[in-house]
């Protein structure tokens, strides 16, 4: 079988980081971490990178901007004709910072703002200041002409404040609104008492479904595969079709992309799904940075693409083909990273059939 386009991977460039935030996939700290790229590495990686086309690559850690080759390593992919974009967490956002993401061809950051207000935000990232320094890299971002979006990973301590909070985002002058449905997984396991059940999971995706129709930037669901199942049964039940002429993007992509048009490389060279599913499907070291080699043939991406393989709900599910669950939270929850997504309250129709006749 052909493989799928690699649309978008997020590289993790270093796992160093001056931040503890409570919800890190990385549980990364400000100490240096061994095995990390040497900058000769991470050009031989662009150049197998864009042997596959011209994928998005996002540039993450850990803070990408500790590393003191990334200006060198985003003009390097820029050169290549990738689409380089970042992640940073807004410490090292200055006026001479983001004019050096400029020149080295950076499309957008993303910043994340994860409290309505100074308290709350604060409280989630565990540092006094961490909100003036987040709306300050915005506000310089903005001044500067570099397009950013906002990220929040949604939890408990933060679910009532979604509204305030892409309100900020727009009035920010932010390009782009991204609710991340928490995973887990990382220093996120403390998070767990955190975590929003899956009524209030149910919620949140109706919130963005209505907030979505009259916002005026983009919002995008993220690792929240069954918003893609939510906003189908919305849609059908009001008597309309999702089709890319009504709905666009979100008509086209699917759920999760994990292995199917989105990677992740991690500080150490490890090829998964997603930073949220720690599960190996090869080092790309040992494959001389031969990524399409990984792509193709491993073992992991192969279960992935193989919907029919899925097990539980989602392996009987009429959404599955937009959607699929979370297979960082069905391994979490279960140890399996096929088995069904814990989250979704929706009970697929085979699902009733089957219990029907047996
Ligand atoms: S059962 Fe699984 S595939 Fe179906 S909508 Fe829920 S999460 Fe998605
Ligand atoms: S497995 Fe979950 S966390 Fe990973 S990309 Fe898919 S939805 Fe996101």
């Amino acid at each position: 079988m052909k493989s799928p386009v690699l649309r978008l991977i997020a590289w993790e460039v270093t796992r160093q980081c001056p931040l503890r935030c409570r919800h890190c996939r990385a549980s990364a700290t400000s100490e240096e971490y061994k095995g990390e790229f040497s900058t000769e590495e991470c050009l031989k990686f662009l150049d197998n990178l864009s042997a596959m086309g011209n994928p998005i690559v996002i540039l993450t850690g850990g803070e990408p901007m500790a590393r003191e080759d990334i200006y060198e390593i985003a003009s390097y992919g820029t050169g290549l004709g990738l689409r380089m974009v970042m992640a940073p967490c807004g410490v090292y956002i200055d006026d001479e910072t983001v004019e050096k993401l400029k020149a080295s061809g950076i499309q957008r950051i993303s910043l994340s703002i994860d409290g309505a207000d100074r308290e709350s935000h604060d409280a989630f990232r565990q540092w006094d200041g961490a909100y003036d320094a987040v709306v300050q890299a915005a506000c310089t971002a903005r001044e500067h002409g570099l397009e950013f979006q906002v990220n929040t990973t949604v939890t408990r301590l933060n679910y009532r404040e979604l509204d305030r909070i892409v309100n900020l985002a727009v009035d920010l002058g932010a390009v782009s609104y991204h609710p991340f449905l928490l995973v887990p997984t990382g220093r996120g396991k403390a998070m767990a008492e955190y975590e929003i059940d899956a009524a209030e999971y149910e919620d949140v995706l109706t919130w963005i479904y209505e907030k979505s129709k009259d916002l005026p930037i983009q919002m995008k669901p993220t690792c929240a595969p069954h918003y893609y199942r939510l906003l189908r049964q919305k849609e059908h039940a009001a008597g309309r079709k999702v089709t890319p002429g009504t709905h666009g993007l979100s008509a086209m992509t699917k759920g999760c992309l994990g292995g199917q048009g989105f990677a992740f490389v991690s500080h150490t060279g490890n090829v998964q799904i997603c930073g949220f599913l720690d599960t190996s499907a090869g080092d790309i070291r040992n494959e001389d940075f031969n990524f399409r080699k990984i792509w193709d043939t491993s073992n992991l991406f192969l279960k992935m693409r193989d919907l029919e393989g899925y097990r539980g709900k989602c392996g009987v599910c009429d959404y599955r083909t937009v959607c699929g669950g979370c297979r960082a939270r069905a391994f979490a929850s279960s140890g399996d990273y096929l088995g069904e997504e814990p989250y979704c309250v929706y009970e697929p129709r085979k699902m009733h059939d089957s219990t029907l006749i047996g």
